[in-house]
């Protein structure tokens, strides 16, 4: 799929990993993209979550976080606009991405 910069590129590149990522996210019809944050990379953060309780950190605060964007922070683009210009790209990446969203919509 193509994206409309170089920043958002990266992002989605880094989906699942550790620090700052965006992911594609379709669900009953209803399409975005989010940026997300994790304190982990995700295939860690289950013994991530049972290191913490080894070491008696109360583990109930959030590892990982997302939030809904309708443009691109850095160029502006309507991620309306880029993900109906390429509708099946995009929704082979958010099947892709579907362990990875944390709350759909
Ligand atoms: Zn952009």
């Amino acid at each position: 799929m193509k994206w409309c910069c170089v920043q958002m590129r990266s992002l989605i590149d880094n989906a699942g990993e550790r620090g700052l990522s965006a992911i594609a996210v379709h669900h009953a019809n209803l399409r975005g993209v989010f940026l997300q944050t994790r304190a982990c990379d995700v295939d860690l953060q289950d013994q991530f979550r049972i290191e913490l309780s080894k070491a008696g950190v109360i583990t109930h605060f959030c590892v990982e976080s997302e939030q809904a964007i309708k443009v691109c922070p850095w160029c502006g683009t309507q991620i309306k606009t880029l993900i109906e210009s390429q509708m099946l790209d995009f929704d082979t990446l958010a099947s892709n991405h579907v362990p990875l969203v944390l709350s759909p919509f």
